[in-house]
């Protein structure tokens, strides 16, 4: 079957044209939206999408921007690493390409957070270049449509995924093409549960044809990840309000603001008395200790024990534009806080809901 004409007449009929990006699709707009795409679902990237084009119009506003905004405009969308390669791939693009989007793949895939797929959907959908994309709703799409074994991150299966990601790809309607692919795995050929009978390409497909569609991509195989611990401090003031610490710009959660972090292994609560006193200044008063909270990173988990602690003490030095903030919880998305530390905050706002 020839698999583009059947996914080009398919997206003619059923794809989806009306996304803000899509409208005036020039490079720095379909980047943006790619980026954003990455990690998150299109109907809650709409919202934040049409946020920041309103404040951040141009790569110039955006390479001219302080970091600390940016992250407001992504604060809530998550994968911040994201926000921070974006800024400053815009100011590499501001400084080095004279604020000219670059237009080979080679130069894009040079800028922080940009690899090869992402690259190439930027210059088939806003410049009509030929190239193919393997993002990984194009690697689920093709892993099953050849019931290609193996999982797509081992570098052999991938190399496999980019030859059939490039012989389907078209000469002509690239553009089209390349919108039509993602949104078919987005929409049809979705992960648990793909709706064959809906789809335009299941007279080839392999995995349909066996009766294998759950196998196909194979998931990463199980590896033992090391594990960290941290204690983190919730600590209020009379106000209500919580402190929050800035995290050094790089490294986890790089430029985010965090819970204040004990330093010692266990959540003893007398070493962390001590250690409020000494760094931040403050008497406290432990009240609670919270179930731990487990986040995973790609590398390690870390286990998160979160101390609920008051302090009457307005000593804490909270200076514009330190380190420092009390924030009111309330204020949701105010500031951009890493998503376990955004979990403890609301179920610190729902406590304090309880009892008020
Ligand atoms: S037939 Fe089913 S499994 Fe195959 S590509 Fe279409 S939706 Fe995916």
């Amino acid at each position: 079957m020839d698999f583009s004409a059947a996914l080009l007449a398919w997206y003619d009929r059923h794809g989806r044209k009306d996304l803000p990006w899509q409208q005036d699709p020039t490079p720095y707009r379909v980047w943006v939206s790619e980026i954003m795409l990455q990690q998150t679902q299109v109907t809650t990237v709409i919202p934040y999408y049409e946020r920041f084009m309103a404040r951040f119009p141009q790569i110039g506003s955006l390479a001219a921007a302080s970091l600390d905004e940016v992250l407001q405009h992504w604060a809530g969308l998550g994968y911040y690493a994201r926000a921070r390669n974006l800024h400053k791939s815009a100011q590499i693009i501001q400084h080095d390409h004279g604020g000219k989007f670059p237009d080979t793949r080679e130069a894009l895939q040079a800028l922080p957070g940009i690899g090869r797929s992402t690259a190439a959907a930027i210059l088939a959908l806003s410049a009509h270049q030929r190239h193919a994309i393997l993002d990984g709703n194009v690697k689920r799409v093709l892993s099953r449509f050849h019931a290609v074994e193996g999982w797509p991150g081992n570098a052999g299966v991938a190399r496999r995924l980019w030859e059939l990601a490039d012989q389907h790809t078209p000469r002509q309607r690239v553009a089209d093409y390349t919108q039509a692919i993602m949104d078919l795995g987005a929409t049809v050929c979705t992960r648990s549960s793909p709706q064959c009978r809906r789809c335009p390409v299941s007279a080839g497909c392999q995995a349909h044809a066996r009766n294998r569609i759950a196998d196909y991509p194979a998931p990463r195989p199980r590896r033992d990840m090391p594990g960290k611990h941290t204690t983190m401090l919730i600590l209020s003031n009379d106000q209500g309000e919580v402190l929050l610490e800035k995290r050094p710009p790089t490294g986890i959660w790089g430029g985010l603001w965090s819970l204040p972090e004990y330093p010692g292994d266990k959540a003893d609560h007398q070493g962390v008395s001590a250690w409020c006193r000494k760094e931040l200044g403050c008497d406290i008063e432990i009240r609670e200790q919270w179930p731990a909270v487990r986040h995973s990173f790609t590398h390690f988990h870390l286990t998160i024990t979160p101390l609920l602690a008051h302090s009457h003490d307005a000593g804490i030095s909270v200076m514009e534009g330190g380190k420092h903030v009390w924030y009111n919880v309330a204020q949701i998305h105010s500031h951009a806080t890493a998503a376990p530390v955004r979990r403890l905050l609301a179920q610190l706002q729902i406590q304090q809901g309880e009892t008020t």
